[in-house]
């Protein structure tokens, strides 16, 4: 179903109630919606009245004797089904509703014309019968046929015109009473409000049904929109704490079920406080999105993908490096960093911003060891314990493999 304006939607259901039709958009759609299911229902319901009329001849046999039966068995089996199974045929596959609403109204006139001429034929008394039964098909062709209230208003009409030419031709030289067959004739209104009241509150369900999903697709934005916001760190955009979480069990298990190498780094500015003690707080910001940036374009290169782990740490992901690719692509995320030049009044003169590096390598054949990503994590944060320890601005690496025997399986998250 195509998007409509919910403003549109609204101004469309609190419409005047003589206005049936809704502004153009909301109409088209409307008509498209019905129009497959009403040229099924039409078509069933042109085969009932065929069989209806198929069975209305043991009727015309009894009034009208075996003499006089062959002109109604004619017009009812030569004429009406022909024209009943041509109409069948033409509500098929696409029409438009002006092509089904014509075709209705052309089968209804025309059963209305033989029973008229029956009752013009028909042995007396019986002629009543069939003046009943003449009114009788556009009623209930326009109570049971969707059709639109303006082309029932055609259907009503003309069956009535057909109706008074009828009187003022057959009945009304023939006698002067004209007041039943008036009110008989003025039965064939009837439907009109039927119509109507069917086209409105068809209308009334479309528009509640565009309502509700121009709602639930607001929701599914909204919910997006939100998640995207609990997953990213306001202040970088980066993937933040708890998304990268997930990205780690996603990365671990992936590398499991693949046996192929995942790669964890931390990574951590150096002397950072001393940066906000000195440069001030919104510098210290400044500058971890700067390092944000450089740490994701250089990541991005290898298919790496980094969150802020928290406060001035960051997290980079790598799917498929072997150990000494991720020790290369480590060096690579501290030169970017250095390569910012980004000013560090809190150290020494000309001093610029470094970070320390831990990297942790496992291969995903160590996941049915029960090793687990958690121990990837802890691998990681020892190694950025060396880098500092060993001075900072350096990679320090650790290595999880089958072979690596001086691995011990550190158990504990250290996402907390
Ligand atoms: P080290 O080299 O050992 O990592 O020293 P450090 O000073 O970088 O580490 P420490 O843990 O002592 O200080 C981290 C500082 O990061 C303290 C905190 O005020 C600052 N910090 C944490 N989050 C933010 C933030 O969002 N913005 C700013 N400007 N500073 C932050
Ligand atoms: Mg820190
Ligand atoms: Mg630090």
């Amino acid at each position: 179903m195509p998007e409509s304006k919910p403003s549109l939607i609204e101004a469309a259901r609190h419409r005047p109630w003589y206005r049936l039709r809704l502004p153009e958009d909301l109409e088209a759609q409307f008509c498209e919606t019905i129009r497959c299911s009403r040229a099924t229902y039409l078509q069933s319901w042109v085969l009932i009245f065929i069989v209806f009329n198929v069975l209305s001849l043991k009727m015309d046999f009894d009034l009208f004797g075996p003499e006089q039966f062959a002109v109604p068995a004619f017009l009812t089996l030569g004429v009406f089904l022909p024209a009943g199974l041509m109409a069948i045929a033409g509500l098929h596959g696409i029409t438009t509703a002006r092509r089904q609403a014509g075709i209705v109204t052309g089968i209804a006139l025309l059963d209305m014309v033989i029973v008229l001429n029956s009752a013009r034929l028909a042995p007396q008394p019986h002629a009543g019968t069939y003046l009943i039964l003449a009114v009788i098909v556009p009623m209930v062709v326009g109570m049971i046929a969707p059709l639109s209230f303006r082309h029932s208003l055609v259907l009503c009409g003309s069956a009535f015109g057909l109706y008074a030419v009828y009187i003022v031709g057959f009945v009304l030289p023939r006698s002067e009473a004209i007041g039943l067959p008036l009110l008989i004739a003025s039965l064939s209104l009837v439907p009109l409000k039927l119509a109507y009241s069917r086209e409105w509150t068809c209308k009334e369900a479309f528009l509640l049904t565009l309502e509700k999903s121009a709602r639930d697709r607001d929701l599914a934005d909204a919910n997006a929109r939100l998640t995207i916001l609990s997953e990213t760190d306001s202040l970088t955009g980066l993937r933040n704490r708890r998304s990268a979480a997930t990205h780690l069990q996603t990365l671990w298990a992936e590398a499991c079920a693949g046996s192929t190498w995942a790669v964890l780094m931390l990574i951590d500015i150096d002397a950072f406080k001393r940066l906000n003690d000195t440069a001030g707080h919104p510098e210290g910001d400044r500058c971890l999105r700067q390092v944000a940036q450089a740490l994701a374009a250089t990541a991005a290169l290898h298919d790496g993908q980094v969150a802020r782990y928290g406060g001035e740490e960051f997290i980079v992901f790598l799917p498929g490096a072997d150990p000494s690719a991720a020790e290369r692509i480590g060096e690579g995320l501290r030169l970017a960093v250095q390569a910012l030049a980004y000013p560090h009044p809190g150290l020494c003169d000309g001093a610029h911003v470094t970070v320390s590096i831990g990297v942790a390598t496992a291969h995903g054949s160590l996941g049915s060891l029960a090793i687990a990503s958690a121990d990837l994590l802890k691998a990681a944060d020892d190694a950025l314990y060396r880098a500092k320890h060993g001075g900072r601005n350096r990679v320090e690496s650790a290595t999880l493999a089958p072979e690596s025997a001086n691995f011990d399986g550190v158990r504990g998250s250290a996402f907390g």
